[in-house]
């Protein structure tokens, strides 16, 4: 088949996509409201985020911010403590960031405007698109993860989607199959069949609208076409949890602006080749916040995996020796309350150390003391 006749087997079918998907369509809570502000939040979440994990955090962020004034009014605290467990948190920051820009240069409403909408914070061509598309009817294609195996599927493409001729074939695939007038109800309807009906793994050829002109069905799982990818870089990271005689921990925050930034967390830092797990601690406080302590037990390593890195983080209980205030210049940090630290927003990983703690102090006296000869 030439590619013109493929094209023209596939437009003549969108019409079928579209019913099922009114017949198919998950109840998903975003979809209830419909609003800008609503599909907004939920494409943010989305990103990065398989729906039945976002919805609780949707819902959860809709009961404290239901509108987008009741964010730009909300702190950054607040923010973060919502998002915390999804990841990526400048997508938390920017949303705030944005919804600040829109209360005060819109009057509080989201611009219908694709280039206006796009110059806010955080809003990339997808995120546009998708909002724009599905709360304002714009024509405007989404590709997403799901709709791009779609479109690789439907045309055998021989390229990988994350490639530069990849992605350009299915952003013009996407553009060119977009039925003017329909492109809200389109792009979620290839969007929900890429999740329902045509995953990574056992598509559901039997069941799908576009069975019949699909080039890839005989062998699906061969695409999208997938270059191998390297290998994640693994970090081993020592983490010093240093209490000081009256009980209060000691936590600085991230930095703005790199990774996890604004969340608090344990101070530590990457293990050096040759270090031991308690040198590193030791090195880590004295060098990143002026902190002297003695590590005095180890707990168990926790394991998490980041997108782009993974690492193994090694908790050390530390008791604090005394601290000079100057060396913490420039880093936030301070002591708090075992109790107050589940309400600081924290990455996953720490969270996971917490939880250990939490046993942990719950058997041992508040402040351990150091072992004969440490
Ligand atoms: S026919 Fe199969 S491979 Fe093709 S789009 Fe439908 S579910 Fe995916």
């Amino acid at each position: 088949m030439s590619p013109a006749a493929g094209m023209d087997a596939l437009s003549q079918r969108i019409p079928a996509l579209h019913a099922w998907y009114r017949a198919n369509a998950r109840d998903l809570p975003w979809r209830r409201r419909g609003d800008a502000y609503a599909v907004w939040v939920s494409e943010i979440m989305l990103q990065q985020t398989r729906v039945t994990a976002a919805i609780p955090y949707y819902e959860r962020w809709m009961l404290a911010l239901p509108t987008l004034r009741a964010l730009a009014r909300a702190d950054d605290h607040t923010v973060l403590r919502l998002w915390e467990g999804l990841g990526y948190y400048s997508r938390a920051r920017n949303l705030l960031r944005a919804a600040r820009i829109v209360v005060e240069r819109h009057g509080g409403r989201i611009p219908d405007d694709p280039r206006e909408f796009q110059a806010l914070p955080g809003v990339g061509p997808y995120t546009a698109a998708a909002v724009m598309s599905i709360a304002f009817g714009r024509d405007l294609a989404v590709v997403d993860g799901n709709v791009r195996r779609v479109l690789a599927r439907l045309t055998a493409l021989p390229e990988d989607p994350r490639s530069g001729e990849g992605r350009r074939r299915i952003d013009r695939l996407a553009r060119d199959l977009l039925p003017p007038g329909r492109a809200g109800v389109h792009n979620q309807a290839l969007m929900e069949l890429g999740a329902l009906v045509c995953p990574p793994r056992s598509p559901s050829c039997a069941a799908c609208p576009l069975r019949e002109p699909c080039l890839g069905r005989a062998t699906p799982e061969a695409y999208p076409v997938r270059r191998p990818r390297k290998r994640r870089p693994h970090h081993r990271v020592a983490v010093g949890i240093v209490r000081r005689p009256d009980g209060r921990v000691l936590i600085d925050r991230r930095p703005y602006g790199g990774l996890l930034g604004g969340l608090w967390e344990f101070p530590g830092g990457k293990i050096e080749p040759g270090e031991t797990p308690a040198r590193a601690a030791v090195r880590e406080l004295r060098e990143e916040l002026g902190v002297r302590a003695e590590p005095v037990a180890e707990l168990p390593p926790v394991e998490h995996a980041y997108s782009h890195f993974t690492v193994t983080l090694h908790p050390l209980l530390c008791r604090f020796v005394e601290m000079d205030p100057a060396a913490g210049e420039g880093r936030e940090w301070r002591w708090v309350p075992p109790g107050e630290l589940p309400h600081h927003p924290m990455p996953r990983a720490n969270r996971k150390i917490l939880e250990l703690l939490t046993h942990r102090w719950k058997e041992e006296p508040p402040c351990p003391t150091p072992s004969p000869g440490s």
